[in-house]
């Protein structure tokens, strides 16, 4: 009987799973393996409060996987040397696995794959979490769009032409396994993944890991939330948005999994309903877009995209960075959201942008401080749509927020939080000490800064 390996990565499910669907159908001996392998991820080396989800998360696929007869094995280290040499020791006749898009992953599996098929192994890599290819949705002119409008207008008219096939579901029964007592694998706690100091105990009173918690929590919202998910998104004291941004990053979940959702409420609801359904696909859209741009320009996960924008723009304060992780600068909205992210693992999408807009506009300071922030303490931390918010707002991507555009979070809290419920459930000690900055002042900084590197770009500095 051929022997295969099927190597989960950011696709830990079994439904909609186009790779464990090939194993499966090659009626095989399935070995399932994850491998762990930071230093292939440098430099953003897996986050903390990432590396929590992923231990739980692969601990459901592992329950998962156990109830139809195979085990998963981990392993730690290179998954350059780890696959030829299982491959190798378990004579395995092909290695399957879903798609990576961040640029160094997919030069990695392109390379390594190269390798074991050059000896004779057969490798199948399949796209599965996106709804389009990165480089696959291009402007007239076959280049990539840099403004997400005209892209999602494209990206749309696809989706409307053919919905995103659904992989067979997994016939029931167990599978084929390989034995279990693989060289070189050891348990999940080997992975070390978890911290010891045990901050993120308190993670779990706030989420559900698993594909089974994405699974209810997709009928959920579609059952109760998503006709007025667009008059309730932007209000961070309300649950008003889907919350599945760590499950769409993890797998567990995935966006044709949500469209084929979403499709047939198009022709179900009333106008507003509809409404909120196109405005959700949409920020489905800026995932795709964040997507496109990482893989097209793969520097803007290191640097700005703009070179107006390179490190000496930004200011030094190691104090006042200090202060902004830890929501203490003394303006309310900033310090709710930072605690809000502290706690929880997650900020709501404006107050992400108000709190990064306080970072490099008030105070001035570099984008990847804040993104590095992010990247340790979100349990979506994920590199396309971390680096395109970061750059959004601090003005120096692509479509980015003009440079004028500064979030004053005190109006910002008057329009989105005006009874001050969220503020108040994240901070105890109001009324809060005076602010960190002046908002005025470091706005019209802010402005003359940017005004004059605007201005270093048209040949007339400022
Ligand atoms: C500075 C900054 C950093 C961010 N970092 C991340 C990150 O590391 N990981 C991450 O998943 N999102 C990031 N976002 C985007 C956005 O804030 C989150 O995706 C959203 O808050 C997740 O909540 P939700 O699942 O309830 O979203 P919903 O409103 O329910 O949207 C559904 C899904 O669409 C996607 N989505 C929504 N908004 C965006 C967006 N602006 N960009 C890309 N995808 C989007 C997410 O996958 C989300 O789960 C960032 C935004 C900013 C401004």
């Amino acid at each position: 009987m051929r022997k295969v390996v099927i190597w989960f990565r950011r696709d830990l499910r079994l439904d909609d799973n186009p790779a464990l669907n090939l194993a499966i159908s090659l009626q095989a001996q399935i070995l399932p393996i994850y491998i762990h392998s930071p230093e292939e991820e440098a430099p953003w080396f897996p986050g903390g409060a990432s590396r929590w989800w992923l231990h739980h998360s692969l601990r459901k696929l592992e329950q998962e996987l156990s109830g139809r007869g195979l085990a998963l094995h981990y392993f730690l280290g290179n998954a350059r040397d780890i696959l030829p040499s299982l491959v190798c020791s378990e004579n395995i006749d092909a290695v399957i696995a879903n798609r990576l898009y961040e640029p160094h992953l997919a030069r990695r599996d392109e390379e390594l794959f190269g390798r074991l098929s050059a000896e004779g192994v057969q490798t199948n890599l399949f796209d599965s979490s996106l709804l389009f290819r990165p480089g696959s949705i291009l402007n007239k002119q076959g280049k990539p769009y840099r403004v997400f409008t005209p892209f999602w207008r494209s990206a749309r008219q696809h989706l409307e032409a053919s919905t995103p096939p659904a992989v067979p579901a997994m016939p029931t029964g167990n599978l084929q396994a390989i034995r279990q007592d693989t060289a070189g694998s050891g348990s999940l706690e080997d992975l070390g993944l978890l911290d010891n100091n045990p901050w993120h105990e308190k993670l779990h009173s706030h989420w559900e890991v698993g594909e089974r918690a994405a699974q209810h929590k997709l009928e959920n919202f579609l059952n109760t939330g998503i006709g007025e998910y667009k008059s309730r998104r932007e209000f961070p004291a309300l649950k008003g948005s889907s919350r599945l941004s760590p499950h769409l990053h993890f797998g567990e979940i995935t966006p044709g999994q949500i469209y084929r959702s979403l499709e047939p409420l198009l022709h179900l609801r009333n106008v507003a309903e509809r409404s909120s359904i196109e405005c959700l696909l949409s920020e489905l859209g800026w995932r795709e877009f964040a997507y496109q741009v990482l893989w097209n320009y793969p520097q803007t996960s290191r640097q700005s995209m703009n070179p107006r924008f390179h490190d000496d723009f930004w200011k030094d304060d190691t104090e006042a960075l200090h202060a902004w992780q830890h929501g203490t600068t003394g303006i309310d909205l900033v310090d709710a959201g930072m605690r809000e992210l502290w706690e929880t693992g997650w900020m709501h999408n404006r107050v992400r942008m108000v709190t990064a807009s306080f970072l490099t506009k008030n105070l001035g300071l570099h984008w990847l401080h804040g993104a590095r922030w992010f990247w340790d303490t979100l349990v979506d931390a994920d590199l396309a749509s971390n680096s395109l918010g970061w750059q959004w707002v601090a003005g120096c991507g692509v479509d980015a927020a003009p440079y004028y555009r500064i979030f004053n979070p005190l109006r910002q809290a008057k329009k989105f939080d005006s009874s001050g419920i969220y503020v108040d459930r994240w901070i105890a000690e109001r009324p809060c000490s005076p602010g960190l900055v002046d908002l005025e002042t470091s706005r019209r900084d802010a402005l003359e800064r940017y005004k004059h590197a605007a201005n270093i770009r048209d040949g007339a500095p400022g």
